[in-house]
């Protein structure tokens, strides 16, 4: 079919490399020798016709092909589509094509045949190389610049290609599949805009065709190639003088911001070789925002665990999804939570370890300490190490649209980021949450660490108050008081951990105290002074006034949802601010404008990595598949990284007692599994909640060292619908800890054993002897 266009791959070379020729009307050389190509085609034609007897024989071969009756227009079709889809050349093909089936069918067959090879090549190239070819020219400013043109231009561009016959048709399918064409776009405008060119070389080649049969000058093709030349040199002016229109107006726009228009990173100390891969990955700091896509199926706020999961959910799925993170991708779990979190407690266990290694007799030398310096750097660089899962290249080649910078809704369907605007079908909020400061006066101008801020350290404090005896504050407190720290914690209720069992929580808190951690309950900051030695902590302790000096302050007093800045009102987003809930949302996740939905810590009454995720993978479902996924269906456990470990499932009894549901209990202490006898670790239990006369498990709680393994196996019978009896019947390996959770099972059997049964078996028995 045709050899597309000259004055257009000229107009692509511009676009190329800038506007610079925007609006200057510069004659293509190729479109000067257009006419007198055809004529030279024409002109060979009638010599080879009159020379070689080419009449007679194309006649011959337009006979065969009738002959084979239906399947001639058939095999010839097929052919065609398969060489336009091998890159072969198709302007043989086209004229053939007027030879053999007269202009009329000649057009309807070469014009679809080379439309459905142009499609099939497209796809081709769409999904086999567009993702590497972004990959590798991700940050070439010309390749962004073609892309943006092709997303905002796409028809004229492809109009423009399709309409000049110079520029190699085929190689031109594969390559408008490396660019942001859609592709029905691209179809419909390689449709119409072949269509003038197909009738032009198939026309003109019938119209040969019979004049050479007829011995006589074809006045018919001159006529038409007339025709078709001047509609042709019409369209094509007008298509350019509308892009150069744009491209001027595109260069008098302020040009595409970078990611310094954004809010800047967050500090991430130390400067050094970890911290700067972190930010490699989570951050770059070359990093440009791509041109948006004209519509998205997805955009998703936040880059914590609810929004990456969103969105690389979404992108698998072949949903067109753009994430927006203003910080650091990755979010609290990566670069202040979790990760970093767990990387203090393994070296604070490593720690203990060598302390209590003499219960084990092991001998320690004396002078064994623990390098605070170390701990930390080994802390950022196993951070830095686990960031790539998170990273934008990495999302980036998931095919999701990164956007750095602060995201703020402008309307229902709108959201504006860097100085760009999104459309989108659905949006996820996913903007997490952060510490809460409490109001205690003096405290800011004390100074304070927080986990955004306790994670850089490379100094120990010496001397430590952690305010707030939450699972956030426990953790940190027994790491530091392990690492060395002179701790204490400071707390408003009168037992540390007060959301969960509370025998659980005894067992830590004894566990604290044996460790040196001096434990203030009950207990109400008032003030803090600073004096040249440290911060004083002023504070009431069950109705008496006292004080406490130390080094550092760490608040870990609760987290606030991130919903302040995001213009909700805009998009008729319900919320509660400050402590509140967060962005509000019914059991579908869905917000109070029924195309954007929110998941994890900014939403859920909950806040775990883990539950985030869940969130996110039921939201991708309802949001963009009509799903029906409930939230309150879920089966959510989560532990507290103490040591010993607290883990929960499920209902505890404080719940099931307020909600009126009758249980029974069933517990197993660790004293009395054998593996946790050898172990040392024999304080803890597994407690299983069923509900009273059945054996359906309603919750757990396990206190243990590996509580937080163990747990999933109960989490797994809940949502698998299996009773504690089953749990019985699983063999578990010996001895291990987990042994408890099917002796548990035990103990509900044998209760079912009851005297009336076990006589009628002990008659059975007798029978049988
Ligand atoms: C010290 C600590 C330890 C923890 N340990 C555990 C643990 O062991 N296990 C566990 O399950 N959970 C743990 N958590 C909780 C866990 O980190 C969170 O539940 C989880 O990170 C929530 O993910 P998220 O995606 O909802 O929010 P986040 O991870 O907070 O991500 C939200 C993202 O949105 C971005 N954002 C906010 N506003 C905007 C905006 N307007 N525009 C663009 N971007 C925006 C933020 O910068 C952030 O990156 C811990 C938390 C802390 C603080």
């Amino acid at each position: 079919m045709l050899n597309a266009t000259s004055k257009d791959a000229s107009a692509d070379r511009q676009l190329a490399a800038g506007p610079t020729g925007a609006g200057s009307e510069v004659a293509s050389p190729a479109s000067r020798w257009r006419p007198l190509l055809l004529a030279a085609v024409i002109i060979g034609l009638l010599i080879m016709a009159r020379v070689f007897g080419l009449g007679e024989r194309l006649g011959a071969l337009r006979d065969w092909i009738q002959s084979l009756g239906a399947w001639g227009p058939l095999v010839f079709f097929g052919l065609y589509v398969a060489a336009a889809v091998a890159a072969i050349p198709g302007s043989a093909l086209t004229v053939a094509g007027g030879v053999l089936f007269g202009s009329f069918w000649g057009v309807i067959l070469t014009l679809h045949a080379a439309t459905l090879g142009a499609a099939l090549a497209f796809l081709v190239s769409r999904s086999l190389a567009r993702e590497a070819v972004v990959r590798w020219l991700s940050q070439n400013r010309n390749f962004q610049r073609l892309d943006r043109l092709t997303a905002e231009h796409g028809a004229i561009i492809v109009a423009l290609t399709r309409l000049v016959p110079i520029f190699p048709y085929n190689l031109l399918n594969y390559g408008f599949g490396l660019t942001k064409v859609p592709f029905w776009t691209y179809l419909l405008w390689t449709w119409l805009c072949m269509l003038p060119g197909t009738v032009l070389y198939v026309v003109g080649a019938d119209a040969v065709f019979q004049a050479v049969a007829r011995g006589e000058v074809p006045w018919t093709l001159v006529g038409v190639l007339a025709a078709v030349l001047a509609v042709l040199t019409v369209l094509v002016r007008q298509a350019r003088q509308q892009l150069q229109q744009k491209e001027l107006a595109a260069a008098a726009a302020p040009p595409s911001p970078a990611v310094a228009a954004s809010p800047a990173a967050p500090e991430l100390a130390p400067q050094d070789e970890y911290n700067e891969a972190l930010l490699a990955q989570v951050r770059p700091r070359s990093w440009r925002n791509p041109t948006p896509a004209s519509r998205y199926n997805l955009v998703v706020i936040g880059a914590g665990t609810a929004g990456l999961v969103c969105a690389a959910g979404a992108a698998g799925l072949g949903a067109k999804v753009a994430l927006i993170e203003r910080r650091l991708l990755g979010g609290d779990c990566l670069n202040f939570g979790c990760v970093p979190s767990k990387a203090l407690i393994r070296s604070s266990r490593a720690a203990a370890a060598v302390r209590e290694a003499l219960a084990f007799g092991v001998q320690v030398p004396p002078g064994v300490a623990v390098d605070f310096p170390q701990v930390m750097a080994r802390l950022r660089r196993l951070r830095a190490e686990i960031s790539h899962h998170d990273s934008v290249q990495r999302f980036q080649e998931l095919g999701v649209e990164v956007f750095l910078g602060e995201a703020r809704f402008r309307g229902p369907d709108t959201i504006e980021v860097a100085g760009q605007t999104l459309r989108f079908a659905k949006a996820v909020i996913a903007t997490g949450g952060r510490p809460v400061q409490p109001a205690i006066p003096g405290l800011a101008e004390a100074g304070f660490l927080t986990n955004e801020t306790v994670f850089a350290l490379t100094e120990r404090p010496p001397r430590l108050l952690v305010l707030g005896g939450g699972p956030i504050g426990c953790e940190l407190a027994q790491a530091f008081r392990r690492l060395g720290s002179q701790v204490t914690l400071l707390h408003k209720y009168d037992r540390i951990m007060n959301r969960e069992d509370p025998e659980a929580a005894a067992l830590v808190q004894n566990r604290f105290l044996q460790e040196g951690i001096q434990l203030l309950l009950n207990a109400t900051p008032r003030r803090i002074s600073r004096t040249a030695t440290g911060k004083v902590v002023h504070y009431d302790c069950a109705g008496q006034a006292a004080e406490i000096e130390v080094d550092d302050i760490l608040v870990g007093a609760g987290r606030a949802p991130n919903v302040e800045g995001l213009n909700l009102g805009a998009a008729g987003v319900q919320y509660e601010g400050g402590k509140g809930r967060g962005i509000l949302v019914n059991d579908r996740l869905q917000t109070s404008n029924p195309r954007i939905y929110a998941a994890g810590d900014v939403c859920l009454p909950y806040q775990f990595t883990h539950l985030a995720d869940a969130a996110a993978r039921l939201v991708i479902q309802n949001a963009l598949f009509f799903g029906r996924k409930k939230f309150s269906a879920l089966t959510i456990p989560w532990c507290t990284y103490t040591d010993p470990e607290v883990a929960h499932v499920g209902l505890g009894e404080t719940e099931a007692r307020k909600k009126g549901i009758p249980y029974q209990t069933w517990i197993k202490p660790l004293s009395e599994v054998d593996r946790a006898i050898l172990d040392g670790e024999t304080a803890g239990f597994v407690k299983i909640l069923t509900k009273a006369g059945t054996a359906k498990i309603l919750g757990a709680t396990i206190v243990a060292r590996h509580a937080g393994e163990m747990i999933s196996e109960v989490a797994t019978a809940m949502a698998a619908g299996l009773g504690l009896g089953a749990l019985a019947g699983v063999i578990h390996p010996y001895p291990t800890q987990a042994e408890a959770i099917r002796q548990t099972g035990d103990l509900y059997n044998r209760s079912r054993l009851t005297p009336t049964l076990k006589g009628w078996l002990s008659r059975y028995l007798a029978w049988r002897r």
